[in-house]
């Protein structure tokens, strides 16, 4: 039998995980896959993007389970591409090197008064209300009546709904205690969704759409003129397969609906911008304009029309998609904000690779990884096959090297005792699991079963 290919992928995620699992099916070669993640917690976005309520979603983690149980599996925790290791020397210790560390930041609005107080990056809120251990410190005021949040995909329906949630629809969750308590304090009353485009251009899909509707303590408007429709717009419903044409529908029967008088109200409006967000030192409103939609070289976009409005608001979450960034010594496509890559191979770096949002962009669900991992992972055995992944290093092993820098790595090992420490806290509370949320606790507890095993 050939040696092992040894190969290291950079970022835990779905992608990450759907990589090494493709490779360590690998039989000819056989593979090695050391797993590397800048925090001490696998999984990225399963974990800390996903949406607490959402725990049916979040059980995707056994499938990475299955994947860490396979020979040949390990996890390096608390190593940071780029400043605990470089890619050079990633290169030097292994046979290729496939990185799948999602899209780091959020997109900007581009208004003024995007930073004051107040204004977050709908990516923020999330990893607060998930326990991320970056996003403790942030103190979102949830102490205002009205919230309005950017975007109309996905998240900014995951922020709607986490912000809609009452105490007993929150008490079954992961969510962190302090977001579940500043979430059932506040006397929000209203969460306004602004989609900058109509209901037929809107990004999220029909599931999440239908769950506002079922929420207990929120409901759900919408303004039945939203719903008359431009022609081209109703040319694409018609055109529509299924997301478009149930998002419509759905729509229908909350315009229709009248409102049963819940403590919250989800308000959702479409054809709207923020032009600018107001306040003396933190946010107070926001003025938001009228567009109408025009054709633009095929594509139905969003212009405003002058017609302008202010809506008083304490809080305000852009929602506007994820955005890649660059990682040192790899090339960045800056418009795009993914790495340059023909099927996941690397253009211009040899046995680099990538997969997932930083090799497509922030888009798909959670199984769009796979077939995006497998076909990266297709290309990368093939460069093998035609012996082209020629390493230039004398041998050595991360662990070693880590060791040397002083890097407080942590181990799978070490994640299952963080994992065994989170699931008997949330026990005695009929929860998950409570999280870990701190730097200190979290190697703590990751590091007591790494220097024993
Ligand atoms: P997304 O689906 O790309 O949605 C981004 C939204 O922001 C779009 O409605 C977009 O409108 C809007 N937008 C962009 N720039 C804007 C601007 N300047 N002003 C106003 N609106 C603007 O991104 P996402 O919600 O971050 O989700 C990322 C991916 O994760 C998606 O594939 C999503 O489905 C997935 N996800 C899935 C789930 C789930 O399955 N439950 C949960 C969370 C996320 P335009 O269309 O007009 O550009």
């Amino acid at each position: 039998m050939t040696d092992p290919l040894r190969v290291a992928v950079v970022g835990s995620g779905p992608a990450g995980f759907y990589a090494a699992d493709a490779l360590l099916k690998s039989e000819e070669p056989p593979v090695e896959v050391d797993l590397i993640d800048r925090l001490p917690t696998p999984w990225g976005l399963v974990r800390l993007g996903v949406a607490p309520d959402h725990e049916n979603i979040k059980a995707v983690s056994r499938a990475f389970e299955k994947t860490a149980a396979r020979p040949g599996f390990r996890f390096f925790g608390n190593v940071e591409a780029g400043s605990s290791v470089s890619h050079e020397e990633l290169l030097e210790l292994y046979d290729a090197v496939v990185y799948t560390v999602g899209a780091q930041t959020d997109r900007s609005l581009g208004v003024p008064g995007e930073d004051l107080p107040g204004s977050w990056p709908a990516t923020a809120f999330v990893a607060w209300y998930n326990g991320h251990p970056d996003f403790q410190e942030h103190a979102f005021d949830l102490d205002t009546k009205r919230v309005v949040v950017v975007g109309n995909g996905n998240v900014a329906i995951d922020c709607v709904r986490m912000l809609a949630l009452t105490a007993e629809e929150l008490a079954p969750t992961d969510t962190v205690d302090d977001a579940i308590d500043a979430i059932v304090k506040s006397p929000l009353e209203e969460i306004v969704m602004l989609g900058r485009r109509g209901p037929v251009q809107a990004a999220f899909t029909p599931p999440e759409l239908q769950e506002l509707g079922e929420l207990a303590g929120a409901d759900v408007i919408v303004d039945p003129a939203d719903l008359e429709l431009d022609p081209a717009s109703k040319n694409a419903l018609e055109q529509d397969r299924e997301r478009a044409k149930r998002n419509f529908e759905i729509l229908r029967e909350y315009a229709a609906k009248e409102p049963e008088g819940k403590p919250r109200r989800i308000v959702l409006r479409f054809l709207t911008s923020p032009l600018a967000i107001l306040g003396e030192g933190k946010v107070e409103a926001i003025e938001i304009v009228k567009n109408e939609l025009v054709e633009e070289d095929g594509r139905i976009v969003a212009r405003p029309t002058g017609e302008t409005e202010t809506l008083e608001c304490g809080l305000v979450l852009r929602s506007v998609g994820y955005r890649g960034v660059p990682l040192p010594g790899l090339p960045f496509d800056e418009r795009a904000c993914v790495i340059p890559n023909d099927k996941g191979r690397v253009t211009g770096a040899e046995r680099t690779y990538c997969a997932g949002w930083i090799k497509r962009g922030p888009s798909g669900v959670i199984g769009t990884n796979k077939k995006d991992a497998v076909e990266t992972v297709e290309q990368l055995l093939a460069d093998a096959a035609a012996g082209k992944l020629v390493r230039q290093g004398g041998g050595g092993s991360l662990e070693e090297l880590l060791r040397e820098k002083g890097v407080d790595f942590v181990e799978y090992e070490g994640w299952q005792a963080i994992d065994a420490a989170e699931r008997a806290a949330g026990e005695p509370r009929g929860r998950p699991r409570v999280k870990l949320t701190a730097w200190d606790k979290l190697l703590e507890t990751g590091r007591k079963l790494t220097s024993t095993s």
